[in-house]
């Protein structure tokens, strides 16, 4: 059980002491996860708006209308923003909640409209994890169309050829996280209207800064939102570029039945009649208002110029990235994610692997993500590559980040990657013994775990990663 009763002095100095072991926010230096606006004053009146609505219960809008007022108000953001006028949804916990309702709702309105079996899902191998597990969680096929390795999106066509009348939904992404490439959305969309699947556009990522990028600045690009006829939905982490606290995102739907299919509601128990538009029961109502206090504060104005700052931070990103002789950006990306594969047109003592840039980078104090290769259905590859999610405090940082990406290529040019079997002499790893040393050491080698994920079946290096978070969260004995 712990400690007895303590002040509020002692257990506030004990959760700071707890935050010191996380990574850094704000500054820029960690290049995922984190979406800084470098706007403190934001900071400031979310804080204030979670306060005000903490004792809230999200549960009930008719006893707490408050959220409801709240929620319109993002709602009718997101119609401008996103270019749905009638457009309906909710605002959930987060991306992954807003794929996972998408998802029920188009299978329960494919089961209301006479499908029976188990319906598909159509993604491509660069859909969002969080579709896999909406197919888990709610029995359907994902049906995973390999992306072309020269522009990671699917071949035209191939998406289109998937549909058939067993297909509840077809996902594109606008862009996709891990190479942020906006896919054919026009085309898929529109084959999916002709056959009158729905067509849900995941623009958790780009969901709020795409809307800003042409005005920006940026380079032009195709229609990815409710103009697109097909276009049936679309998600947008407000918690992302948005730049609101964690536990914010948009689900807009252009069909009420669609829509209406995304609820639950039932009157068979003895307690209260249950109506919940997400996942939750009771749920907090302090990320909602932070979240519409930030989008107040900064307006379609305010996002205007946040993007400026990420559009001009990405091209200098990418110049510098181009310039680094053994690496290249994968991909036919648009936007401010940035994929970076190793060059194989130069010799290989010349390449530069980017799980290995990956760390001497973060020695120089940057922390990009690293994404394991991938096996697709039809036996390509897709290499792994290094990960930058850019946000408007990197534009302060262009110069340093370009040095630590410049040094920490030159350091590891010509290295392999150790291999599998020297990490793991007999197999599988211990996944508890990994954990424990990262929690001992505070320090995890991510290049080996990634490089294991890409030896090992798909099913072990899954059940490892469970079993290591298990461990790692688990109250030490
Ligand atoms: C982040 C993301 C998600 C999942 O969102 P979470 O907020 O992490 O749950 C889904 N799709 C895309 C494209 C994303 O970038």
């Amino acid at each position: 059980m712990g400690a007895d009763a303590r002040t509020a002095d002692e257990v506030l100095a004990q959760l700071r002491a707890y935050r010191e072991h996380d990574a850094p926010t704000h500054g820029g230096r960690v290049l995922s996860y984190v979406y800084d606006h470098g706007r403190p004053e934001l900071d400031e009146v979310a804080a204030q708006a979670m306060r005000l609505l903490q004792p809230v219960n999200g549960l009930d809008p008719t006893t707490f209308p408050s959220v409801a007022l709240m929620e319109s108000d993002l709602v009718a953001f997101g119609r401008s923003m996103l270019h749905g006028p009638t457009a309906t949804g909710s605002v959930t916990s987060g991306g992954t909640e807003s794929c996972l309702l998408a998802v029920k709702a188009a299978r329960d309105h494919w089961v209301a409209r006479g499908g029976s079996g188990r319906p598909r899902l159509v993604l491509s191998s660069s859909t969002h994890a969080a579709f896999h597990k909406a197919a888990h969680y709610f029995g359907l096929d994902a049906h995973v169309v390999p992306v072309e390795v020269g522009t990671g999106r699917a071949a035209p066509g191939a998406l289109e050829a998937a549909l058939g009348p067993d297909v509840a939904l077809v996902v594109v992404s606008a862009p996709s996280y891990p190479h942020g490439v906006v896919d054919a959305i026009a085309e898929v969309a529109g084959a999916a209207a002709d056959l009158d699947i729905p067509c849900h556009v995941d623009a958790c990522v780009g969901g709020w800064v795409l809307p800003w990028w042409e005005e920006a600045g940026g380079d032009p690009l195709p229609q990815w939102d409710f103009r697109v006829p097909g276009v049936t939905s679309i998600s947008a982490d407000i918690h992302k570029y948005g730049y609101v606290p964690k536990g914010a995102s948009l689900l807009l739907f252009a069909d009420g039945e669609l829509d209406l299919a995304r609820y639950f509601a039932t009157t068979g128990w003895l307690g209260y009649p249950v109506v919940n538009p997400t996942m939750l029961g009771t749920r907090s109502a302090t990320s909602l208002a932070a979240a519409w206090a930030v989008v107040q504060t900064l307006g379609p104005s305010g996002y205007a110029g946040l993007t400026r700052r990420v559009v001009d931070a990405t091209a200098a990103v990418v110049a510098t990235v181009e310039g680094i002789e053994g690496l290249r950006i994968l991909g036919d990306r648009q936007g401010p994610l940035v994929a970076v594969a190793t060059d194989e047109d130069v010799e290989p003592q010349r390449r530069v692997d980017p799980l290995l840039w990956v760390a001497a980078v973060a020695e120089r104090g940057f922390v990009l993500q690293g994404q394991p290769a991938l096996e697709q259905s039809d036996g390509s590859v897709v290499p792994h590559t290094a990960h930058l999610t850019i946000t408007p405090v990197t534009e302060g940082l262009v110069d340093e980040l370009g040095a630590a990406l410049v040094e920490g290529a030159a350091v590891v040019r010509g290295h392999a990657l150790p291999s599998p079997e020297a990490l793991s002499a007999d197999g599988i790893p211990d996944p508890a013994a990994l954990a424990d040393a990262a929690r001992d050491g505070g320090d995890l080698d991510l290049t080996s775990v990634l490089t294991l994920i890409e030896a090992l079946p798909r099913e072990a290096s899954a059940g490892l990663l469970s079993a290591f978070l298990r461990r790692f969260t688990a109250p030490r004995a």
